[in-house]
């Protein structure tokens, strides 16, 4: 391997720099300095990606209907299969389901292959899930799908608006940011917008827990209110803006008054007021939002609402101002660039204009253009289910995980004539189901770009060579292409050819009128391609990197002016009722991404949360009657889930919080987007995954228990179970109906133990219930399982421990079947510090015993919160536990209070 090489974080919209150096058998990743998204820091996901590499797993060879073969075939086979049923059914019968995953150069390439060479707009993409309702509302106000913010600008803001975006886990290097700039600026204000109390109020000075769904009403009242408090830039807004009058006219209408605001929000009238106030103050305000504004059936008017103030106060092309939409994916942007949606054009073009096809058409000298928008996700997988849609292309997504009535999805692939998948990962929920298979190449063996949530294109690098057939998606997209008889479009022979052509097509027909044009970039060389630098669109050929949009008040709609939109408040579509009381919440986990399929690999990234679960108001489990710590049933009129119960009072009443990772790979039932409701924003035709009506009651088992193994196992007689790789051996959670009256041949089967001979211990309690056994092989533990009719097992952690160790002693062996630990201590407690491997248990005994008073003393003792800081608002949260403990013990309020000043 090159030492040194620059490349970019395969995750989250962040997009940070990182540098990998080392040898291709240990490779080490560090953040990069120099790139201006991160400055050399990483989250905990990033500093964990050389944990990700082996080969295990991948997919590696082309597959047709379960038969491993060579290239040629399998893409003959996609070419023909294509080919025959455009030609039976016409082009709207075929479909591609791609990526924010994708680099730009693939995405570009297969939005040409199906936009202008088969002809039709069913292209859609796993960004539609994600923030195609900011796409929408920013086409509507500013007449572009344009970010008007950059990173810095929340340096210079004082300040910011988090809007249903759980910064600290989902965008944690960003997060830090904003933390570093409060710290150096203690005059930034942080107001936090969630219903839920996330890890990412511990730096907000206010946080407003609004009923879900209410944040057009509450964007209603800070534009009322601004109105009427003169705060509007009337210069701003007669010279850049139309329809102020009907916005206004909504505005006062739905919330006229702080009071009625307040009470549809759910909220205190003082806070409000404490909001607005704040916002009408200072000059600099940067809203940042995210999936908890975009996935509604609302999304486009909650954004459009947000946008209307930044508007009113002409807050926005301006340093430290302006609405932000900050993306999920590592290349959300970059597909949008590319016209990767169904609704979108190449190179930021109007699907809906002939002028605009004709010009891509003509740039492309494709036989065809597409005329109409293409399906949306949620209605291409209809259409699949249909039989309208008989050919599907799946590229880097895991749909039946992802997406809303995930079951239908499944049974829409079932039935399918002809799914073809490319991925990089050989065995997930969705490429069981491929009729073929074609190996992707995956981060470290690509090369291409991919653009981040401040507009800033970065360069992928590939620092592993390609293993065995895996091949780059442009290529697999390429070769399909040129078979189906295109030629003429396709014969790119690297990653290079293709940007400069997609930097090219920004330049045509585009006099200024879009802000997408990255002209500049279209004559790089291979080499300066290889060697490009972080750099910001726009970067048009005379200027190079180009003045913000919107700096100078021009927008992108016809006339140059921006829109008001006037939004009403719409409830969530399906209401809670007696029979689904409950809103079902969905979203990320500070230490996983999308559907595990690379951080599930990372035994020190499953640490954190190592098995599905289900948060929960401490008053709504009782009244369920359900308790923490124990497995429920989620259901909804779509699907349902087990998980395990936590309670907490941080979550708003009447909802519940479920993360989006779990698969079935991974764990017996707890795909969420099986229970969540296929409603749509009727703009966007994004999902709502933040409210479907849920109920949830104890998941009633004879037993629960779990197995360690240093091998895989097959799980056996078990109704539920989960799966995590620990840094000695691979954790299951089990939960069973079935009760054997001898468990030892059960457990002998599933540890692998079963020969007479076999070194095996067991602990057998019938009274109770209780079943112990462990599985040695010359004195080292191979397997072990517990059982009980109650969750009260013994400490997971303590035990995987014990795989550390070449031979156990008898006091050990011992231990075992007592299920207890020998010496005190040696239970860390749920991992907190994923960088170093700390735990709960550990930081709490350390706090108490060295009296430490905040997270640099933690950080000084452990080192816990000292790599990435996403683990920094827990051990804030841990620290302040310790407080209020600290608090209602006589005599220790001295000591409470110091805790409180410095937590
Ligand atoms: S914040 Fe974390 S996940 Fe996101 S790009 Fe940066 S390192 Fe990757």
């Amino acid at each position: 391997m090159t030492a040194g090489v620059r490349t970019t974080c395969p995750y989250c919209g962040v997009g940070c720099g990182v540098v990998v150096g080392g040898n291709p058998s240990s490779p080490v990743v560090s953040g990069d300095p120099a790139h201006p998204a991160n400055f050399g820091r990483l989250c905990s996901k990033g500093s964990a990606l050389a944990e990700t590499l082996s080969l295990e797993g991948r997919l590696l060879q082309p597959k047709v209907r379960g038969r491993t073969t060579e290239w040629p075939e399998a893409l003959q086979a996609v070419a023909d299969g294509f080919t025959r049923i455009i030609a039976e059914h016409g082009p709207e019968a075929v479909a591609f389901y791609v990526s924010g995953q994708l680099l730009t150069e693939d995405y570009y390439v297969a939005n040409k292959f199906m936009k202008g060479f088969i002809g039709t707009a069913n292209i859609d993409t796993n960004s539609r899930l994600c923030m195609s309702s900011a796409v929408s509302a920013h086409v509507r106000s500013f007449g572009e799908d344009v970010v008007p913010v950059g990173y810095e600008d929340l340096d210079a803001a004082d300040l910011i608006v988090l809007v249903g975006s759980n910064t600290a886990w989902c965008h944690p290097v960003l997060f830090q940011r904003i933390v570093q700039t409060k710290e150096r600026r203690p005059r930034l204000k942080i107001v936090l917008v969630d219903p839920r109390r996330t890890p990412t109020a511990d730096i907000a000075d206010l946080h407003l827990p609004l009923q879900p769904g209410s944040d057009v009403c509450l964007f209603n009242g800070l534009l009322n209110f601004l109105h009427e408090r003169g705060a509007e830039d009337r210069a701003f807004t007669d010279a850049h803006t139309r329809d102020i009058e009907q916005a206004l006219t909504a505005a006062h209408d739905t919330a006229g008054s702080i009071e009625s605001t307040a009470k549809a929000c759910g909220l205190q009238a003082a806070d409000l007021l404490e909001f607005f106030g704040l916002f009408e103050r200072t000059a600099r305000v940067v809203t940042l939002f995210s999936q908890g504004v975009n996935q509604s059936s609302a999304g486009t008017d909650k954004a459009n609402s947000i946008i209307n103030c930044h508007l009113l106060t002409g807050r926005i092309g301006k340093p430290g101002a302006g609405p932000f939409s900050i993306t999920g994916q590592p290349n959300a942007m970059g597909g949008r660039e590319v016209g990767g949606l169904a609704t979108t054009l190449a190179a930021h073009m109007d699907l809906s204009l002939a002028a605009h096809r004709d010009l891509v058409q003509g740039f492309w000298g494709s036989p065809r253009i597409a005329s109409k928008p293409g399906l949306k996700a949620v209605d291409l997988f209809e259409a699949v289910h249909a039989g309208r849609v008989k050919a599907i292309w799946i590229a880097g997504t895991n749909p039946i995980v992802s997406m809303p009535n995930a079951n239908r999805v499944r049974a829409a692939l079932e039935g399918c004539e002809l799914v073809v998948v490319s991925d990089c990962v050989a065995e997930t929920d969705t490429t069981v189901h491929a009729h073929v298979l074609l190996p992707a190449a995956t981060w470290g063996e690509k090369e291409g770009t991919v653009t981040n949530s401040d507009r800033t294109i970065s360069r992928q690098r590939a620092f592993l060579p390609l293993p065995e057939s895996a091949m780059p998606d442009w290529w697999i997209f390429c070769e399909v292409a040129k078979r189906m008889g295109f030629s003429e479009g396709f014969n790119f022979s690297s990653a290079h050819e293709i940007f400069v052509e997609h930097a090219r097509l920004s330049t045509v027909g585009n006099d200024g009128t879009r802000a997408f044009d990255i002209g500049a970039l279209g004559e790089l060389t291979r080499a300066a391609y290889d060697a490009l630098t972080p750099v910001r669109w726009p970067v048009r050929v005379a200027q190079g990197q180009s003045p913000a949009p919107m700096a100078d008040g021009r927008f992108f709609h016809a006339d140059g002016r921006a829109r008001f939109i006037a939004t009403i408040p719409r409830a969530p579509r399906h209401a809670l009722d007696e029979e689904y009381p409950l809103a079902l919440n969905t979203g990320r986990i500070r230490d996983q991404w999308h559907t595990m399929t690379r951080t599930g690999r990372a035994a020190r990234l499953m640490s954190h949360a190592p098995e599905p679960f289900v948060d929960m108001h401490a008053e709504d489990a009782l009244l369920a009657r359900v308790r923490a710590g124990e497995l429920v049933k989620i259901t909804t009129r779509w699907g349902s889930m087990v998980a395990r119960l936590r309670t907490s009072t941080e979550i708003a009443r009447h909802s519940i919080f479920v993360p989006i990772h779990w698969n079935s790979l991974f764990s017996s039932n707890a795909r969420v987007g099986a229970l969540v409701n296929p409603v749509v924003d009727p703009v966007s035709g994004e999902p709502e995954f933040k409210h479907t009506p849920a109920r949830v009651v104890p998941f009633v088992v004879a037993w629960q228990g779990f197995a360690l193994s240093r091998k895989q196992l097959t799980i056996r007689d078990a109704t539920a179970w989960s799966l995590a790789l620990t840094a000695t051996c691979w954790r299951y959670e089990l939960a069973g109906r079935r009760v054997f009256g001898n468990w030892s041949p059960w457990a002998r089967r599933m540890l692998d133990a079963s020969a007479a001979q076999e070194d095996w211990i067991e602990y057998v309690d019938r009274g109770t219930g209780v079943y112990r056994a462990a599985h040695f092989i010359d004195g080292r533990l191979e397997a072990c399982v517990f059982l009980s009719p109650r969750p009260d097992l013994p400490s997971r952690l303590w035990l995987a421990g014990l795989f550390q160790k070449p031979v156990l002693e008898p006091q050990e062996r011992m231990a075992l079947l007592i299920g207890a630990p020998i010496e005190a201590g040696v239970d860390a407690g749920e991992t907190i510090c994923s960088c170093f491997n700390v735990g709960r248990n550990t930081i709490a005994a350390k706090i108490q015993s060295a009296g430490l008073r905040s997270t640099a003393e933690i950080g000084q003792c452990l080192k816990a919160g000292t790599n990435c800081g996403s683990c920094l608002p827990e051990l804030r949260g841990i620290l302040s536990s310790l407080l209020a403990d600290a608090a209602a013990v006589p005599g220790r309020d001295a000591e409470a209070s110091m805790l409180k000043a410095t937590a």
